[in-house]
């Protein structure tokens, strides 16, 4: 798979929802708002236990559907108690990756070294990885934003990630799913290091998304900044309505 439109809109359901059947309703729904449109790859990420069906329902329509972790042990099979690995997620009908999503870092200790082996095995399965950076609200308050994205950026030195298997989520810890967010200029300086970052590293252009409390409200702010190449979306996402609004900002 390749990441090679310009804007993205990826909605990250999180442990959401309770059944199976309320996945493929909702998968049903997004398809229903937005199957035809074609300005903006779209993505949902359910839970492992209902990525198969959710990608059945998504079918061949341009959705994608994708997973928000996999193993770090091994890409294919093997003595890994509990993990899922991505030939795995691929067999399933994901098409992509999150990775390093600050919940893991924060509830699954996930840091560079595991993220390493997690990136590498994504990219070998062929799988887009959207790599989620993001500073706390102390690290914030302090001014430390740049200097903490450089060191998260910097799990890619060395691994020889295709740019079109690379997507950058800048996703501030304090803002997801508190309904707070930095402002827009605030998210376009950021995104600007992010890209110069990357760019040192021979990987220009990479998309960079915005992601933290996006709701149908404030898409339209963050998707007139040309910097922001889209949005990976939590709670809204979780709402047909809510993403379809979403993505129209963006696609507008
Ligand atoms: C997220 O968890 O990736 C996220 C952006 O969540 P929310 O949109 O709910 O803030």
């Amino acid at each position: 798979m390749t990441a090679s439109t310009s804007k993205y809109v990826i909605g990250n359901w999180k442990l959401n929802p309770a059944s199976l059947n309320e996945a493929k309703a909702l998968a049903a729904a997004v398809k229903a708002a937005l199957a035809d449109q074609t300005q903006v790859q779209l993505g949902c990420a359910p839970g492992f236990l209902h990525l198969s069906e959710v990608a059945a329902v998504l079918g061949d329509c341009a959705i994608w559907a994708g997973a928000q972790d996999i193993s770090a042990s091994t890409g294919v099979t093997g003595a890994f108690t509990g993990d899922v690995s991505a030939a795995q997620i691929v067999d399933a009908g994901a098409r992509f990756v999150i990775l390093g999503h600050s919940e893991r870092r924060q509830y699954q200790g996930e840091d560079n070294p595991v993220l390493v082996k997690k990136i590498q095995q994504a990219i070998a399965a062929d799988l887009v990885v959207i790599l989620c950076v993001g500073e706390t609200e102390s690290q914030y308050k302090s001014g430390e934003t740049l200097s903490v994205l450089e060191k998260q950026l910097s799990v890619l030195d060395g691994l020889g990630v295709p740019r079109s298997q690379l997507i950058i989520a800048y996703e501030p810890v304090w803002a997801i799913g508190t309904g707070l967010t930095p402002t827009v200029d605030e998210v376009v300086a950021v995104h600007r290091h992010i890209r110069a970052t990357l760019a040192d590293k021979e990987l220009p252009e990479v998309c960079v998304l915005y992601g933290g409390s996006v709701n149908a409200d404030n898409a339209a702010a963050f998707a007139e900044a040309s910097e922001v190449a889209g949005a990976l979306v939590g709670g809204a996402s979780l709402k047909a309505d809510a993403f379809a609004q979403i993505v129209a900002a963006f696609a507008s």
